[in-house]
C-alpha cells in the first residue's frame, strides 16, 4: 500500500485522493495552497458575493445548513455577526445525535437568535435503508449523506431563498479533491456522485419494493426548473476564510460555549460531536474495508497544520484507527444484527490489498499494508496531551434514544 510522505493517507482513500510523483498526496497539496492564498482579498471577495443578499426583501438572505457541530457555530457566527444577513438554518435529522450534539444545536440558535428548521425522516425508514445500503454498499449512511445535501436545497426553493452557504469543501479540505483557485460551488452532480456515491433513489426503489417515492421525497433533488426560478446557488465559505479546524473550534468554545465530546476512534474530541455514528461505527466500518479511520484524518491534519510529525501521526493512527466504537452495540441492537452478522457483511468489501482471511476464518492485515512497521502505538499519551483537544469536553453515553 502506498502512503503519502507527508501525511498518513492511504492510496486506497475512501476519498478521491491522488499521490503526485514527489509522493505527496492532493490533500497535502490543498494545505499548502491555502499557505499561498492572500485571505484578505479572499474575504473582501465574499463580501461583495454577499451585498446583493442582505436584506433582499425575501424572509431569509440565506440558508445555512448546520448539523450543530463547531463548523455550524462558526458559519453562523460569520453570517450573522461578521457579514450581518439574515440566515435561515437548516438540519438534517440524521437520527444519531448524541445529546451533547442536541444541546450543541440548540446553543447556536439561542445564542444567534436565529430561526431553524430541522427536518426529521421517518425513522422506521431510514432503519430499512441503513440495513439496505449496508449490505449493498458496506455502509450504513447513504442516507444521511443524501439527505444532508437535499433538504437545504428543498428548502431553499421551498422558502425562496437564493443562497445557501456551506462550511468548508469537505472533500477538498481532506483529500485535495478540488484546488482552491478554483473556486468550487455546490453542485446537483457532486451531491449525487460524491455524497450520494451514485447510488440513486431509482436503484433504492428498484431494489426494495416495499419502499415508495413518497417515501423517498426527502432525497429528491428540486426540479432544475424549480431550481432556477429561485436561483438557487451554493457556496462554501472555506474558500474564502482560512478553515483552520483546531483554532476556528476553540474560538466557538471560548466566545459562544460549544461543547465537545470524546470518543473511542479518535483522539479529536472537537469533531464529530453532533453524530455518534461518524467516529463511531460507520467509521469503525471504513477501517474494516480501507484498513484506515477517522484518526488518519484528523491526524493528516495535524501533520499538514505543523502540530505533530508524521512519526506523531503513525503513533495515533496505530491506537486509534484498530479500536471498537463505543456505539457499536446500540447500532447492532437498532438494526437487529450480531456482530457475526456485520462482520460477514463487510467481508466482499474489504479491500484485499489490506486485509488477508486466514483459514480460521479471522481477516488480518497485511505486513505490507503497514505504513512503517518500525513504528507502534506508545507514547500516543503523550502526543495527545501535547496537542491538548480538551477544552470543554463532556463525556457521555450514547444516547439509546434513535430519534431525538
Ligand atoms: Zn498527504
Amino acid at each position: 500500500m502506498e502512503y503519502c510522505k507527508k501525511c498518513v493517507y492511504p492510496l486506497n482513500s475512501a476519498v478521491e485522493l491522488k499521490i503526485d510523483s514527489e509522493g505527496v498526496c492532493s490533500g497535502c497539496r490543498y494545505f499548502e495552497e491555502m499557505d499561498q492564498i492572500n485571505w484578505g482579498e479572499r474575504k473582501e471577495i465574499l463580501a461583495k458575493l454577499l451585498e446583493p443578499f442582505r436584506d433582499s426583501g425575501a424572509a431569509y438572505d440565506c440558508v445555512i445548513p448546520v448539523s450543530g457541530g463547531k463548523d455550524s457555530h462558526y458559519q453562523t457566527y460569520l453570517i450573522k455577526e461578521v457579514f450581518g444577513l439574515k440566515p435561515l438554518l437548516v438540519t438534517f435529522n440524521h437520527i444519531c445525535s448524541p445529546l451533547i450534539g442536541l444541546k450543541n444545536m440548540a446553543n447556536i440558535v439561542e445564542r444567534f437568535g436565529v430561526d431553524h428548521v430541522r427536518f426529521s425522516p421517518n425513522p422506521v425508514l431510514v432503519k430499512k435503508l441503513m440495513e439496505y445500503t449496508l449490505k449493498k454498499r458496506g455502509d450504513a449512511c447513504w442516507f444521511c449523506q443524501g439527505g444532508v445535501v437535499t433538504v437545504p436545497i428543498q428548502t431553499a426553493v421551498q422558502y425562496k431563498i437564493p443562497l445557501i452557504i456551506w462550511g468548508e469543501h469537505g472533500w477538498s479540505h481532506l483529500a485535495g479533491k478540488n484546488k482552491l483557485s478554483e473556486m468550487v460551488e455546490f453542485s446537483e452532480e457532486e451531491r449525487t456522485k460524491l455524497f450520494m456515491r451514485g447510488l440513486t433513489v431509482e436503484e433504492v426503489l428498484r431494489d426494495n419494493p416495499g419502499i415508495t417515492r413518497r417515501d423517498m421525497s426527502w432525497l429528491e433533488y428540486p426540479t432544475s426548473d424549480e431550481v432556477e426560478a429561485v436561483g438557487v446557488k451554493g457556496i462554501y465559505l472555506g474558500n474564502y476564510i482560512r478553515w483552520a479546524q483546531k483554532e476556528l473550534t476553540e474560538f466557538v468554545i471560548e466566545k459562544f460555549g460549544f461543547t465537545t465530546r470524546p470518543k473511542a476512534r479518535t483522539y479529536n474530541t472537537y469533531a464529530d460531536v453532533d453524530c455518534h455514528l461518524c467516529s463511531g461505527t460507520n467509521d469503525y466500518l471504513k477501517y474494516l474495508k480501507f484498513g484506515y479511520g477517522r484518526t488518519t484524518d484528523h491526524a493528516s491534519q495535524d501533520i499538514r497544520e505543523g502540530r505533530i510529525t508524521r512519526k506523531e501521526g503513525i503513533q495515533l493512527v496505530k491506537k486509534y484507527d484498530p479500536a471498537r466504537p463505543e456505539d457499536l452495540d446500540t447500532f447492532l441492537d437498532e438494526l437487529d444484527l450480531t456482530e457475526e452478522t456485520l462482520m460477514h457483511i463487510i467481508e466482499p468489501f474489504r479491500d484485499p490489498n489490506v486485509w488477508e482471511k486466514r483459514e480460521d476464518g479471522t481477516w488480518v492485515r497485511r505486513p505490507s499494508a503497514d505504513i512503517d512497521p518500525s513504528i507502534d502505538a506508545s507514547g500516543a499519551e503523550e502526543i495527545e496531551k501535547r496537542l491538548g483537544f480538551v477544552k470543554n469536553w463532556k463525556s457521555e453515553e450514547v444516547d439509546p434514544n434513535w430519534y431525538f
